[in-house]
């Protein structure tokens, strides 16, 4: 039986950033649920998929192959063999991954793929339906939460640190339309599971969300040496 902690939220209430903290000291696999939805999203404007061509966006769910791989403590998001962990990152990306993600065909590939990443692992799963969708059952849950304009402050220093050029106004706007998006899917919507321990971190250091976090799991998990 593997052992699963689910994390879900909106965006930038540091989910990627702790999930990723605690998998290196847990040992625990880190698996990026976002990255796979914007795998598919980076893939459509590669072959000029618009966002209205949802029939060609389905269809080219048979040609993609997705993999995550720990490589020197960092980890990559390869999309057919190719490292693309850089540019699903990008501006073009993040503007159209919210739509490609609410295709419910899409969904039910992606949340396969996802438990198929998990199999048989312990692991650190972060997204927008974890706790709800993907294992309803894991052993922990967490819904991560912050004020909108701290999240959008923590995106913009991100994207800045990585080289992208976008406004602060323009992140605003971009997590506000993502968040309002992702609330109102039909399926997989962003939402607070009955069980999952809610933690606000707006005006928590990354540390000290580390170590809420690493105590709730602390209650459920030992770590394998
Ligand atoms: O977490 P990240 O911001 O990279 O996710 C990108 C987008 O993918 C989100 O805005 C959301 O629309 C979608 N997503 C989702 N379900 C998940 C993870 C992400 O719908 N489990």
């Amino acid at each position: 039986m593997s052992f699963i902690v689910a994390i879900d939220g909106p965006a930038g209430t540091g989910k990627g950033t702790i999930t990723s903290l605690i998998s290196k000291e847990l040992g625990l696999v880190n698996i990026d649920t976002g990255a796979t939805y914007r795998c598919v999203a980076l893939n459509a404007i590669r072959n000029n998929i618009k966002l209205e061509e949802q029939e060609k966006i389905i269809a080219s769910l048979e040609n993609i192959e997705i993999d995550m791989k720990n490589e020197g403590g960092e980890q990559k998001v390869f999309l057919n063999g190719e490292d693309v962990s850089k540019q699903i990152r990008s501006k073009e990306v993040s503007q159209i991954v919210s739509q490609v993600s609410s295709i419910k065909e899409v969904r039910y590939k992606m949340v396969e793929v996802q438990r198929k990443l998990a199999q048989g692992k312990d692991v650190i799963m972060e997204g927008r339906d974890i706790t709800t969708v993907v294992f309803p059952k894991a052993n922990v849950k967490i819904y991560m939460d912050a004020d909108e304009r701290v999240r959008a402050q923590r995106r913009y220093k991100e994207m800045q640190e990585k080289g992208i050029q976008m406004t602060y106004e323009e992140v605003l706007k971009n997590i506000q339309a993502r968040d309002k998006n992702d609330k109102e899917k039909e399926i997989g919507a962003l939402k607070i599971a009955e069980d999952a321990i809610y933690l606000d971190t707006t005006g928590l250091s990354i540390e000290e969300v580390k170590d809420r976090i690493l105590n709730i799991i602390g209650q459920n998990y030992t770590k394998k040496s």
